[in-house]
C-alpha cells in the first residue's frame, strides 16, 4: 500500500498546535509507516504540493497571505483538518477584532519601536479587518478542537483516518482541552 501524502500548515497561531503534534514522539515513527510528511513548518519544502491526502491546519486566517495560504492548501488537498481552537473559531488570535488591526500595528511598530518606528510595508503581510476562522472561508472536513489538542487525540485521530475507521471527536477532545 502507498504512504498517504501529509501536510500541516501554520496560519496564525502560537505553534503550540505542533508542538502537540510533535508529542506524539515514538508514535510519529509509527504514523511514518503510513504517511509521507510533504510540507509542513517542520519540514523546508516552501510550495504546497499539487495533491495531499490529508493536511492539518493550524491557526485561523489573519491576514492575506494567510487567506492565499488556504485556498491554496484546499484546492489541493483531499482531506483538511481544522486543529485547535484558533483555526475553528478564530480563539486567541481573534481577541483583536474589537479593536482591528491599526493599533495592533501601531503598538508594535510606532509605540514599542526605538529605532526607526514605522508601520511595515514590505514582507509584513497585510493583516484583515477581522481574524475569523479557517471554515469561513474554505470547506474543512474534520474539525479537532483543543488549545492545543492532545498528543493522544492526534495519535488516536490520524491513526483511525488512515485505517478509515469512524471518528468520535467529542470522546476524544473539546474546546480549550
Ligand atoms: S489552539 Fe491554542 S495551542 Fe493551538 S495555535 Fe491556538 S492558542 Fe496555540
Amino acid at each position: 500500500m502507498s504512504k498517504l501524502k501529509l501536510a500541516t500548515a501554520w496560519l496564525d497561531g502560537c505553534s503550540g498546535c505542533h508542538m502537540s503534534f510533535l508529542d506524539m514522539d515514538e508514535r510519529l515513527l509509527e504514523l511514518a509507516e503510513f504517511v509521507d510528511l510533504v510540507y509542513s513548518p517542520l519540514v523546508d519544502l516552501k510550495d504546497f504540493p499539487d495533491q495531499v491526502d490529508i493536511t492539518l491546519v493550524e491557526g485561523a486566517v489573519a491576514s492575506v497571505d494567510d487567506e492565499a495560504k488556504i485556498k491554496k492548501i484546499r484546492a489541493h488537498t483531499k482531506m483538511l483538518i481544522a486543529i485547535g481552537d484558533c483555526a475553528i473559531t478564530g480563539n486567541v488570535p481573534s481577541m483583536r477584532n474589537p479593536i482591528g488591526p491599526e493599533p495592533i500595528l501601531d503598538r508594535a511598530y510606532i509605540e514599542n519601536a526605538t529605532l526607526q518606528p514605522q508601520i511595515p510595508c514590505v514582507v509584513v503581510p497585510k493583516l484583515l479587518k477581522v481574524v475569523r476562522p479557517v471554515h469561513e472561508f474554505v470547506e474543512v472536513d474534520v474539525f479537532l478542537p483543543g488549545c492545543p489538542p492532545s498528543a493522544d487525540t492526534f495519535h488516536t485521530a490520524l491513526t483511525a483516518i488512515i485505517s478509515g475507521e469512524p471518528l468520535d471527536i467529542p470522546a476524544l477532545t473539546r474546546f480549550g482541552a
